[in-house]
């Protein structure tokens, strides 16, 4: 779907309570429809009205009618819940305009946007259970009481989670975007002109991006964090000073999690793997999770300083069994894939040199669609 803020104008008050309506009971109940009755309840319009207001909303794709349900039930759509959400930040004039989309993850969708002065800044929508979400039907029980997990709840989740995260990283000086505004399951943040690690293909001296790289592994650590998915991908090189910038945080986990250890040598294997394969460097050197624990934190806990800004245990708990159950399902899709890896990561690289002489442009400096990621399952204990 186009994106484009300014036709929030085109969205009447009634329309909007009407939309609002069946976000409410989508977003807290985990309901994927709403009865048409509930919709009337909660807007506090009259039903004619209201079903008048239905079928605007739905010619414009914002909310669908659901078929072969007992009662007459509507549920918002991505581009709805896009809506509300886009109507919320620019409300609070954060946001104005919406460009070019320039990523596609799995989990999210990321365009170039502006404030009324011109300024870029990235929105981040988060899409969590656009891939998987038949896996999540059939894993309600590993989901526990959560009896149904929908996309709206899981994507808001995420964004939640991945904005508390961002700001006290950004409060607390780690290279990462500024985070600007959040709402719904969007997050606001800004642009910063790099290309990903994924795409470089040289670089002046691997080695110093590497202890780089591995000093951010551990000062992430000493204050209390683990990013969790700290790969090519979500590490961004500044075009003018190279410098790294971190992205993605939404899987993030604390170094008192019972998997820590686990998460903290994946991170740092993912980092050797590359280095290794992509400029044939490697170093005896890298960090151990419980030596650079036990060197002494950095003053501040940054995983008791989110819990302790709303980010409950209980929210991070459903984000990640439901991050789990996901990837699980992912790994049986792709095990068939497996085998060609390394030459796959050959060809990769021929592509991105040929690609990157034509794009050199701020709307290009990302795939349209994301490369597959490489996996790692067992990184080799410390000291193996
Ligand atoms: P996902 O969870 O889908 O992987 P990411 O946060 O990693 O989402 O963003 C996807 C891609 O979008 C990144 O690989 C990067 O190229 C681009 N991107 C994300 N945030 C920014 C940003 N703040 N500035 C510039 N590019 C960004
Ligand atoms: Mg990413």
């Amino acid at each position: 779907m186009k994106l484009d803020a300014t036709d929030l104008r085109y969205v009447t008050s009634d329309e909007f309570r009407v939309l609002t309506a069946a976000s409410v009971e989508m977003g807290s109940k985990n309901h994927e429809v709403v009865p048409l009755s509930l919709i009337v309840q909660i807007s506090g319009l009259r039903s004619g009205g209201v079903n008048k207001l239905i079928g605007s909303l739905a010619k414009r794709n914002l909310i669908s009618k659901v078929q072969n349900s007992k009662y007459e039930g509507y549920r918002l759509t991505y581009g709805g819940y896009d809506y509300l959400a886009m109507r919320a930040l620019s409300k609070r004039d954060t946001m104005t305009s919406v460009g070019n989309q320039i990523g596609v993850g799995k989990e999210s969708d990321i365009y170039i946007v502006a404030n009324a002065e011109g300024d870029e800044m990235v929105l981040k929508i988060h899409r969590l259970g656009r891939v998987s979400f038949r896996s999540i039907k059939t894993k309600r029980d590993y989901l526990g009481k959560r009896k149904s997990a929908s996309w709206m709840y899981m994507s808001r989740l995420s964004a939640q989670k991945e904005w508390a995260f961002m700001k006290v990283l950004h409060e607390h000086g780690f290279p990462i975007p500024k985070p600007i505004d959040q709402a719904r399951h969007c997050i606001l943040m800004e642009f910063i002109d790099a290309y990903p690690l994924r795409q470089i293909s040289e670089v002046p001296s691997p080695g110093k991006l590497y202890s780089t790289l591995m000093d951010l592994i551990v000062r992430f650590a000493q204050a209390g964090l683990i990013h969790g998915d700290f790969n090519e991908f979500n590490i961004l090189i500044r075009q003018e000073t190279g410098e790294p910038v971190v992205i993605d945080f939404p899987q993030m986990v604390s170094t008192s999690h019972e998997n820590a250890e686990w998460y903290f040598n994946r991170d740092v294997e993912c980092i050797r793997t590359f280095f290794k394969r992509r400029f044939r460097y490697e170093s005896k050197m890298y960090p151990r999770f419980k030596s650079t624990l036990s060197e002494g934190g950095a003053g501040f806990r940054l995983d008791v300083v989110v819990e302790a800004s709303g980010f409950s245990k209980k929210d991070m708990r459903a984000l990640e069994e439901y991050m789990e159950a996901t990837k699980e399902e992912e790994e049986n899709d792709n095990n068939s894939e497996d085998e060609s890896e390394e030459s796959e990561e050959e060809s990769d690289l021929a592509e991105e040199e040929d690609e990157r002489e034509e794009t050199s442009t701020a709307e290009n400096i990302v795939p349209k669609t994301r490369l597959s990621q490489p996996e790692i399952n067992e990184p080799p204990l410390p000291g193996d």
